[in-house]
């Protein structure tokens, strides 16, 4: 047999999103676990046909279908306690009770015993409230493809919610458009490695088993919305910022994303989904009207069935039309700006490498107890006043 003429993407591009495999009508793609712990495709030579469906459907060879920002929104979830559990705004809160509404299904991330995050679907809001809360790690969409095809084509609503890659490989795979799927994705930072992730967990659940860690990224119960990590330590829950998490802070300098992060085409004005959320930083300098602790979303809206969606939740939400400059001046990574380089530091390889040999610890240690963390820390803990001291006697001191 000569040799195969199907490529997959490869490493640098690949997302992991699953359509290739979940496309193949032979089943000959498989996933498996590359040095950095993020699964990645390979062909099994003796099964593949080379119809080259996998690579027709492939989000990264072939860019999915887009459409312009229409409009922008600043928005907030007028029921309370669903905020208060919400990452930002709640926005996918009020989506979700639209389409149970309408007797549809929706699809969202949660936790599995295991802490990897996997995309699942929920029929009603008990099933819906794990998917609440942005777990950052990359997540395993691809079983949810032909189950999600199944529904449409039985006629059942259904609304998909995750990163822009994930929808974009769905959108491929379904190769047609259904007028009962809503695609919804999130602004992305990044998606990082499930294996760092796990190294990190380890040296948390010495004393605290997996069970009982109740591991949350964007705790707003002690300081409101921002950036806070809480988890049930030996005496009790422990909330730590962004700065003092080591997993956090890592997340920060963009040291363990998936590498075609580095280079998402999926991060610009043109959006393949009806509606983008994100969260709306900076939003005090352009809406005073909201209780901003609380948390704000920026809403995208960028189809008809994007509208026609929005319109029916409305009544539901506090609701202010905004720019799309003002929310990417807080969010320049994640929209739009193409000057903003959005790149690995030098240590990459090196930190994953000490993880390796080492343990989360020991590369923690080397690489990310620099100035830069110290700074924020600084700054976090003391007033301005206190930190222009400081540097002040740094700078004379050279
Ligand atoms: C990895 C990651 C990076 C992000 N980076 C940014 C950013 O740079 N800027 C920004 O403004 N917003 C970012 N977000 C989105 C933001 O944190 C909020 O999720 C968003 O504002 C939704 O707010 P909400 O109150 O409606 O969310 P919630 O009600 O808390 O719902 C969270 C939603 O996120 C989905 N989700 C959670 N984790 C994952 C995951 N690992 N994979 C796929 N879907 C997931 C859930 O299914 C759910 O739909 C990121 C989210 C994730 C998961």
């Amino acid at each position: 047999m000569g040799e195969k003429r199907i490529a997959l993407a490869a490493p640098e591009q690949c997302t992991g999103c699953g359509a290739c495999a979940k496309a193949c009508p032979k089943q000959a793609i498989l996933f498996r676990d590359d040095e950095e712990g993020f699964p990645t495709p390979f062909i099994q030579a003796d099964k593949c046909v080379e119809c080259g469906l996998c690579s027709k459907v492939c989000p990264a060879l072939n860019s999915a279908k887009s459409e312009p920002i229409r409009q922008a929104y600043a928005a907030q979830i007028l029921d309370r306690d669903a905020l208060k559990d919400s990452t930002s705004g709640g926005l996918f809160t009020v989506l979700s009770r639209e389409i149970f509404r309408r007797g549809g299904v929706v699809y969202g991330c949660v936790w599995d015993e295991q802490y990897n995050a996997v995309i699942k679907k929920a029929e009603n809001e008990k099933e819906m409230k794990p998917m609440r809360g942005s777990k950052y790690v990359w997540s395993w969409a691809g079983d949810t493809f032909p189950e999600i095809e199944a529904f449409l084509k039985a006629g059942r609503t259904v609304m998909f919610t995750g990163l822009p890659c994930q929808v974009a490989g769905l959108k491929n795979y379904l190769r047609k458009e259904y007028d009962n799927l809503y695609l919804v994705d999130f602004f992305c930072g990044g998606s990082p490695s499930p294996y760092a992730f796990h190294e990190y967990l380890k040296t948390i659940t010495c004393d605290v088993p997996l069970d009982r860690l109740n591991f949350k990224f964007r705790d707003k119960s002690k300081h409101g919305v921002g950036v806070h990590i809480s988890y049930e330590g030996k005496n009790g829950r422990i909330h730590q910022s962004y700065v003092r998490n080591p997993y956090f802070f890592s997340y920060h300098t963009k040291v363990f994303h998936r590498k075609p992060c580095y280079h998402c085409q999926y991060r610009y004005f043109q959006r393949v989904e009806d509606l983008t959320i994100g969260d709306y930083w900076g939003v005090g300098r352009f809406h005073k009207e909201f209780d901003i602790r609380a948390g704000v979303s920026t809403l995208l809206v960028n189809s008809d069935k994007g509208e026609a969606l929005l319109a029916s939740i409305r009544d539901q939400l506090q609701l202010s039309p905004t720019r799309v400059e003002d929310i990417a001046l807080g969010n320049n990574l994640t929209l739009g700006d193409k000057r903003v380089e959005f790149h690995a530091p030098a240590f990459r390889s090196a930190f994953f490498a000490t993880i390796k040999t080492r343990g989360w610890t020991a590369a923690e240690r080397k690489f990310l107890f620099n100035k830069t963390r110290l700074k924020l820390w600084l700054k976090q803990r003391m007033p301005d006043k206190a930190v222009s001291a400081i540097k002040k006697i740094l700078r004379r001191r050279g």
